[in-house]
């Protein structure tokens, strides 16, 4: 991590066994601004936040030394995940509180309800979410408490109270929430929230996501096509053998720039302390002769001798200078000038001091020491560049369908992510025959899967280091490419991406070689990346992607980063694509819960900076906005909610296979339910309908809205001039609030049309044409 550098403090993951002792911590902050400066600093972060009651918790890969670091500078470095705290003791306690704040409330505030729903999730346990804007939020004493009912005609109050938290991200107030989705008894109707600032409003609240589909047909589908976790060289392995018994069906696509490999220098370092330090990296990698190498510091025993340096084959000897009564003199410092000026030794290897120290500490004669890479993955996975393939499945492969590029394990320690890819590919495949809703699917789109984006650092995760995120390349400097590092080393493929990067001066990514969201040397450096963008510049017809992560249970959107100063947010989406959005979240998410009622939450659905962190230069930003392809993310892995303890669990990086089976199995679900949400954007020719909407009229002043009957985007004028894509569009409200209220003060024609998110024009209208098709109506003033 970055604090290597920015504050001498050496990380300790990598001693002898270097996964001891390396833990994935709690940490909370006090708001995501905590976020923000721990990602400033390269703290390896999981893609999981969660409001708790104080602040925001965080899940951080940290050695002991790391913590003690971390809390050094003040941070509150809990415990390792297991389990949290007693929620409902908390939350009686808060609304106790909260009342008696009430009591001294003054001034009255509106509140602006921006979701309310209850929803199922394992066991058929339900929940509540609700989600509510205060005008008096900017100040952090304003707090809310929602009551609620316990179903039609029953009291508000009778199925339960619970307070709300205030959510601010980098300073500026967002809306109150509760922390975690609240465990209810009875599906409630509505709800009325309340504030100590005096504002109350009830609402009705609705069901967040369908029930589950309804299999037709006497066809089994099959499914549950993998039983362990896999590496990448058994991952392509199988898809390598799809595409030969499917040939009629697929195409494997080899894409064009293969990786560094899984490899790297061999090594050997010598010494303790630190000024006496020196150690030596080879100039071929270790596969390829590296690993032969070895090097010793030999004490000449004989008075006054000089510093030498000898090379034998393989073997470097170096034989120490001493002073007259036959002791070694010979410094760190220059050991490593005789080695590097020594044309043979140079030629094989490079000496260093230890992490940038002058060297000023004499050396001790060592005995011939072997360079390694310490790689320990068998032989059976390559050390050469490794050759990413493209699984592309459709019976008509040509460009003429909509593509969808589904890709998975850009991050190394995911390892139930390339399950996901594998197991959508051969459900795919193998329910063609029978399945009339998988036949539709592979007729009409054009699918491209790419189970292993990161296939260096997944081989390195599985065989050598579990926590390993990046891939393998190594960008550091002499001063931190010890061997001690060498899990501290790679570039994070999810930060290297060209749009919103940190080298735009966006949040989340990191320009330090050992941070692990390391961003890289420049943007696009990477193979791995490269080749998604090459994929996506090569197949136009590709129009929506999802990247699968892991874990928390998420499903999200662009814009994934913001300027941490004023939270400059990368442009929001349009509100008929955010409408779009929303409603293929409620069938993809339907599709995901019907595997085993997980439900993804509320809170955790939407634009990746409104619902996680900042993460610049990642992947579906690019795609979004530099092509217009609909970039969307998984995090697999909900929270497992125990109903006897009533409590959330966080299930990791890597839980036990049989749990890592099931994220697996109710993700590939979600793929398909992308895939048919990509289906019906394809084969989509109903133009959208809509309809002007009085919101409210007051003496002087109407306003107004549309209602549309699907997601579609709404232009329009009120000078009662023909409407055009040049005319003002519908906007959002805000964050997470519906559309945009317009105020006219004096009786005004409205003239519009609207297109959805397929394009189709309502009335079939052009607006670049001279027809006067389009929609009209007075909107009048009392
Ligand atoms: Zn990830």
């Amino acid at each position: 991590m970055a604090m290597t550098s920015d504050s001498g403090v050496a990380p300790d993951r990598s001693s002898s066994d270097e996964q001891n002792g390396v833990g994935l911590m709690r940490i909370v902050v006090a708001d995501k601004s905590g976020i923000d400066r721990l990602n400033e600093l390269g703290v390896d972060l999981a893609e999981y936040v969660k409001p708790v009651d104080n602040g925001i918790e965080v899940h951080a890969i940290l050695s002991p030394g790391e913590s003690q670091a971390l809390r050094d500078m003040g941070f509150d470095v809990q415990d390792a995940i297991s389990d949290q705290g007693d929620y409902a003791a908390n939350v009686a306690e808060r609304a106790a509180t909260m009342r008696a704040v009430q009591a001294l409330a003054a001034s009255t505030d509106t509140l602006n309800v921006l979701r309310a729903e209850w929803f199922t999730s394992l066991d058929n346990q339900l929940f509540l979410n609700i989600e509510v804007k205060s005008s008096a939020g900017t100040d952090s004493t304003t707090a809310l408490t929602a009551s609620w009912d316990s179903g039609a005609g029953t009291e508000i109050g009778s199925g339960g109270t619970a307070a709300m938290s205030r959510f601010t991200d980098a300073g500026q107030y967002m809306y109150h929430r509760f922390s975690n989705p609240v465990a209810i008894n009875a599906a409630p109707t509505k709800a009325t929230i309340t504030s100590n600032k005096g504002g109350s409003v009830t609402v009705d609240v609705s069901k967040w996501l369908g029930s589950p589909r309804k299999v037709t047909g006497d066809h089994p589908y099959v499914s549950d096509f993998v039983d362990h976790y896999m590496d990448p060289t058994e991952v392509t392995a199988r898809f390598t053998s799809l595409a030969a018994e499917f040939p009629k069906l697929t195409q494997l696509i080899d894409l064009p720039y293969k990786t560094n490999g899984y490899r790297r220098q061999a090594q050997a370092q010598f010494g303790t302390a630190t000024g006496s330090i020196v150690y030596v990296t080879s100039k071929a990698y270790g596969s390829e002769g590296g690993n032969d190498l070895s090097m010793s510091l030999v004490n000449p025993g004989a008075a006054n001798a000089p510093l030498t340096v000898g090379v034998s084959g393989n073997s470097v000897t170096v034989r120490l200078a001493t002073n007259g009564s036959g002791t070694i003199t010979s410094t760190a410092a220059q050991v490593v000038a005789s080695v590097n000026g020594n044309a043979d030794a140079a030629k094989l290897l490079t000496a260093s001091t230890y992490r940038g120290n002058a060297g000023a500490g004499v050396v001790a004669a060592a005995a011939a020491t072997k360079l390694t890479d310490n790689l320990k993955a068998p032989a059976s996975v390559s050390r050469d560049p490794f050759q990413m393939k493209v699984l592309r499945i459709g019976k008509h492969r040509d460009g003429s369908k909509v593509g969808v590029f589904l890709y998975c394990q850009e991050h190394a320690r995911e390892w139930v992510t390339p399950l996901v890819c594998v197991e959508s590919a051969e459900r795919l495949l193998r329910n063609y025959a029978q399945d009339p809703n998988t036949r539709k699917i592979v007729d009409d789109l054009d699918i491209f899967i790419l189970p292993v984006t990161n296939p260096d650092g997944a081989h390195y995760s599985m065989y050598d280091y579990n926590m390993q995120r990046r891939n393998m390349t190594n960008y550091c400097p002499a001063s931190s490419a010890d061997p001690a590092n060498r899990n501290a080393w790679g570039v994070d493929i999810n930060r290297n991406f060209s749009v919103g990067s940190v080298y735009d001066g966006y949040n989340g990514g990191s320009t330090s070689c050992t941070s692990d969201t390391y961003a890289g040397p420049s943007k696009l450096s990477e193979p791995e990346a490269r080749n998604e963008v090459w994929l996506v510049d090569n197949f136009p017809n590709i129009k929506l992607s999802m990247n699968t992560h892991s874990y928390g249970g998420y499903f999200m959107w662009p814009p994934g980063a913001y300027k941490t100063a004023g939270r400059e947010v990368l442009p929001r989406v349009d509100q008929g694509t955010e409408a779009f959005f929303w409603t293929s979240s409620d069938y993809i998410l339907s599709r995901v819960q019907e595997y085993r009622g997980t439900a993804i939450w509320p809170g955790r659905t939407g634009p990746v900076t409104d619902v996680l962190y900042s993460a610049a230069g990642n992947s579906a930003d690019e795609h979004w906005y530099n092509r217009g392809i609909i970039g969307w993310d998984f995090e697999v892995g909900a929270d497992v909610y125990d109903p006897k303890t009533k409590r959330f669990t966080a299930v990791g990086f890597q839980p036990p296979f049989a749990e890592g089976h099931e994220e697996a199995m109710e993700f590939a679900n979600g793929n398909i339910g992308i895939l048919e949400v990509a289906r019906a954007y394809a084969t989509d020719k109903i133009q959208p309908k809509t309809a002007v909407k009085i919101v409210k009229q007051e003496p002087g002043a109407t306003t107004f809205t549309f209602t549309t009957s699907e997601p579609a985007n709404v232009y329009y004028t009120l000078d009662g001039s023909r409407p055009t894509f040049n005319s003002p569009k519908l906007a959002l409200a805000g964050m997470r609030e519906g559309v945009q209220n317009l105020t006219v003060n004096s009786n005004t024609t409205v003239n519009w049309f609207s297109v959805d998110i397929a394009g189709n024009v309502e009335s079939n209208y052009k607006p670049d044409g001279n027809g006067k098709n389009y929609n009209k109506q007075t909107v009048s003033v009392q």
